[in-house]
């Protein structure tokens, strides 16, 4: 993929947001906490948490989640992940927002390839 001559790729940012809808918790899940996932980063804003066991879970299905994914395809149907304690109601949704470009030769690591990275470049994501 190219944009103005550059190769590149474009990404989803995600808010990835803690539900109950009515079933108990075992672990820490407060309903409505979230975190962002913003290119490679995982941003979270003050006071916001997840379970360490729950992200294991979660953090597998965002790399797809980021990208665009077929109509007809599970990952882009389903948005609900399930905490991996199977006595626990929490689950995670994730919400695809705004896209954002990302030059391949800022983010690769092949050394003939490589430029400046996107976060010295005044490109790091907010
Ligand atoms: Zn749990």
């Amino acid at each position: 993929m190219d944009r103005d001559g550059d190769k590149g790729f474009w990404l989803y940012d995600l808010r990835v947001e803690t539900v109950l809808d009515g079933r108990t918790p075992v672990c820490r899940h407060i309903e409505g906490e979230s975190f962002r996932v913003i290119g490679e980063n995982l941003v979270f804003e003050a006071g916001q948490k997840i379970s360490m066991y729950a992200l294991a879970a979660v953090l597998p299905l965002l790399p797809a989640k980021q990208r665009e994914t077929a109509a007809g395809d599970w990952m882009s149907t389903d948005a609900e992940i399930a905490c991996p304690d199977p006595h626990c109601g929490g689950r995670f949704r994730i919400h695809r927002e705004g896209r954002r470009w990302y030059s391949h030769a800022a983010t690769t690591g092949l050394p003939d390839a490589r430029t400046t990275p996107y976060w010295q470049s005044g490109d790091d994501p907010k």
